[in-house]
């Protein structure tokens, strides 16, 4: 392609291009969704190339993820070519990474550091708790990993933490944090937060370091700025450099709002370099990573920390159609801390949004695939353009289950296929070893998960010892007592667990649901998982409430199945050969979080999951500011959409197996009526006390709502006059399934052929058929042209006999 300056600026209007030709003052551009900040960055580059002489080594673009970066470099090499490659287009991790690999002597590391990845710094920290001799269940690594992260993004050493440590906790955290860095230094490994945090170090440390980049970047980029943490804000400001009347002077104003003249009216200290032109774009409305340290107030007050800045609004949204803009601009209008904005579009108003009420989870998702499949169909779209957004990746496998199924391609974007997640497989492992005793990879694999004290060489030890006595590794544990080189404390350790297994494998017989709900807890996998507290330990622990789920449907289709069968069975959907892949140029749906989901753009959309428990996440539900960021992520998921967005709910939803009764999310009571076609709605399930059996009827696995896990507040309907409590639950936060109880005192309906019922949802029926018996008993019931017929299990669906 052509340097053409002018052409560059073609297609941009009178915005965008005041944002690409400004020149001098740090420069902010915020706008709203779909506005084109991220085709401002890649013209602004273009421009710089073309029109200004600047050369590619001088430009520095931060995205926020790889695939972001990726998609600038080819956004700016299809403007100017080649040329492109010389640009520094990356993540923050990835600039700081080439930084300090030419940098790192200074800190007294080796240039060729390794760098640790969250599960390799939650075993390090696991060897430094061990070596301080804390508990491991006080104390697990994966919380404490967390809160030194935390500290880190704060750009807060292990001295500070030391220092100002009050309570007996920070002091413990103090301690590890040391202890942690000095592994890590021994290892010449660094942690993902101190790539930012040693980067900023290093630059304040060092002037002649700082000045180097200065000096070579002349021009710093931010896409996505709204979600930077502090630790990326310094950098960033190091990066560039602050002007020098900024420093000598906070108080006195910058030169004023005439930016462009900025550069020249300010004097610089001698011999110092004038900073760095920064250009940062953002979406206060798109923050959704607080959780990790994000900081808003880095976009609301770019202002106060560049005090001569230039601000840029964009009000033209590019993206969507006005009905799907509409809708976003209403849901966000609901928060209360924000600046009001309006984005329009002249995109037409477009295709109503489509609105759909599914029975259960399976239903949904079958109304996804069959929708996929009918846009085909019709020339409507190809599987490329469709994504499919979620709010928790537990969510994920029931989409990849029907996929599968139907053979629609597809790809699971920012997170791993639902059973190759570490959690799903370590219960695999147990379940599997459990139904084979000889199965010695899943056995070793188990073998000190969670943590027992079975450490690598009393495993190596065991294994020789099986070797020599030709016996297969699980009679090694039997007879550990022989085993040579063990020590006391480990040979204990493995008593232990070879009882443990007994003890598990005397429940088989109680079916597998008994047995995974076993394993859960008296492992300790589970407790351990919930007394980390993390985002991450939470959307583990909502993974294998997924599994116990997937365990729960088998049993219900097969009472009399085994351990064994219900392994084989996942065995088959577990395979990833069996996983639908790209069949030609129509591409696949895209399966994501609704977080990785941030910067893209996809024709059709749906946002699935809109109960209130499930997004707004049950995490967020009291918590005003955290709801308020949910609603944010809302914003983000409507706003990717082009031409056709998709909002689903489940009237139930299984959770620990257990149906949940979510009331409708309050983010589509916040959608205007009048923009969404349904294509079928039903009235939301009635209070569980307006039931005949009454009491707490479709309620999750009780005492599970004070650990902030579980399956959300059953039966509460918003948005109906009435409006009753939810039951109470008792606290049992380490164990879900103590409390847990099947819909207490609701007998299981008998029904006949023949018989009238009524069901909550689809009105009359007569019942045209009936199977199963107890808790599995079923019926199908016809509920004439609008509902059609179902196939519902008693013992949950909300039916009564007339
Ligand atoms: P987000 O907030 O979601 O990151 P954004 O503000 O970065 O959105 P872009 O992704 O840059 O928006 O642009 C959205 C879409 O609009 C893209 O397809 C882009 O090519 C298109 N677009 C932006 N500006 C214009 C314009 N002036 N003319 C035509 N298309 C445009
Ligand atoms: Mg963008």
């Amino acid at each position: 392609p052509r340097l053409d300056a002018e052409g560059l600026l073609d297609g941009l209007n009178p915005q965008q291009r005041a944002a690409v030709v400004h020149i001098g003052a740090p420069l902010l551009v915020v706008a709203g969704a779909g506005s084109g900040k991220t085709r401002v960055l890649a013209h602004r580059i273009a421009y710089l190339l073309a029109a200004r002489g600047v050369r590619p080594g001088e430009i520095l673009a931060i995205t926020f993820t790889n695939k972001a970066a990726a998609e600038m470099r080819e956004r700016v090499g299809a403007l100017v070519g080649p040329r492109a490659r010389a640009m520094w287009v990356s993540t923050f991790h990835s600039a700081c990474v080439r930084i300090l690999r030419s940098e790192a002597k200074r800190l007294g590391y080796g240039s060729s550091f390794s760098i640790y990845d969250a599960a390799d710094a939650q075993r390090l920290i696991t060897l430094v708790t061990r070596d301080l001799d804390l508990d491991p269940k006080r104390h697990p690594a994966r919380g404490l990993a967390a809160q030194i992260s935390n500290l880190k993004n704060e750009l807060i050493d292990w001295e500070a933490a030391r220092d100002r440590a009050s309570s007996h906790q920070e002091r413990t955290l103090a301690e590890v944090y040391a202890a942690y860095q000095q592994r890590l230094a021994q290892a010449n490994a660094l942690d993902f937060d101190d790539l930012i945090m040693m980067t900023v170090n290093l630059l304040q440390a060092f002037p002649d370091v700082a000045e180097h980049y200065r000096r070579r970047f002349r021009h710093v980029l931010v896409d996505e700025y709204q979600d930077t943490n502090h630790a990326q804000y310094v950098l960033v400001r190091e990066l560039v450099g602050q002007p020098a009347h900024a420093d000598a002077d906070a108080d006195v104003p910058g030169p004023g709002a005439a930016a462009d003249a900025a550069v020249s009216t300010v004097t610089w200290a001698s011999g110092a370099v004038p900073p760095a032109e920064l250009c940062v774009v953002g979406d206060a409305d798109q923050s959704i990573y607080a959780f990790r340290g994000a900081n808003i107030r880095n976009i609301v007050e770019f202002e106060e920390d560049f005090p001569d800045a230039a601000v840029i609004l964009l009000e033209q949204n590019y993206r969507s159609t006005q009905t799907i803009l509409s809708a976003a601009n209403a849901v966000i209008a609901r928060n209360n801390q924000r600046k009001a904005k309006r984005l329009w579009s002249d995109a037409g108003d477009g295709e109503k949004i489509v609105g759909f009420v599914a029975d259960n989870e399976h239903d949904e998702a079958a109304f996804v695939a069959e929708e996929v499949d009918r846009l085909t169909d019709a020339g409507l779209a190809r599987p490329a353009d469709v994504a499919v957004f979620y709010r928790t990746n537990a969510q994920s496998r029931v989409f990849e289950e029907i996929f599968v199924r139907v053979g629609l391609p597809y790809r699971v974007v920012g997170g791993v296929r639902f059973y190759e997640r570490r959690e799903i497989r370590d219960l695999l492992a147990y379940l599997r070893v459990l139904a084979n005793p000889n199965d010695t990879v899943n056995l070793r694999r188990i073998l000190n998960v969670p943590r027992r004290g079975i450490g690598d060489r009393a495993e190596a030890a065991l294994a020789g010892f099986a070797e020599v006595e030709r016996i297969g590794f699980a009679a090694a544990l039997e007879r550990v007592g022989e085993v040579p080189g063990i020590a006391t404390r480990s040979a204990k350790a493995v008593r232990e667990f070879a009882a443990l297994l007994a003890e598990l494998r005397a429940i088989e017989a109680d079916g597998p649901v008994a047995v995974v709900e076993a394993v859960l807890e008296r492992t300790g996998y589970l407790s351990e998982l919930l007394a980390e507290d993390t985002v991450e330990a939470q959307g583990r622990v909502e993974n294998l409430q997924e599994l116990v789920g997937v365990v729960q449907e088998f049993t219900e289709r097969n009472p009399q199945g085994t351990l064994a069968e219900f392994l084989e069975q996942v065995s088959l959907v577990a395979d990833a050969d069996q996983v639908p892949t790209d069949d030609g140029s129509d591409g696949v749906v895209t399966l994501m979080t609704l977080h990785s989901a941030k910067g893209l753009e996809f024709p059709v959309v749906f946002l699935t999951g809109l109960e209130d428990g499930v997004f707004p996440h049950l995490r967020t539900l009291g918590d005003p500011t955290q709801l308020e960021e949910e609603r944010r992520l809302a914003y983000v998921g409507v706003t990717r959409a082009r031409s056709r967005l998709y909002l689903t709910r489940s009237v139930v939803r299984s959770a620990w197996g257990q149906p949940a009764y979510n009331p409708p999310s309050r983010f589509l009571g916040e959608v205007p009526d009048a923009l969404v076609d349904w294509r079928r709605l039903v009235e939301a399930a009635p209070e569980p006390a307006a039931r005949p059996w009454g009491g707490s009827g479709g309620s999750g696995p009780g005492g599970f709502g004070s650990g902030g896990f579980g399956s959300g507040s059953a039966g509460q309907g918003a948005g109906r006059a009435g409006g009753g409590s939810a039951p109470a639950r008792k606290p049992l936060p380490n164990s879900p399934f103590a409390g847990r109880g099947r819909p207490s005192a609701r007998p299981v309906l008998e029904l006949r052929q023949g018989d009238r019922v009524t069901h909550d949802s689809f009105g009359l029926g007569v019942v045209v058929a009936t199977g199963g018996v107890g808790d599995s008993a079923e019926a199908t019931i016809d509920f004439g042209a609008d509902a059609g017929t179902k196939r519902l299990l008693l013992r949950y669906a909300p039916v009564e006999k007339l």
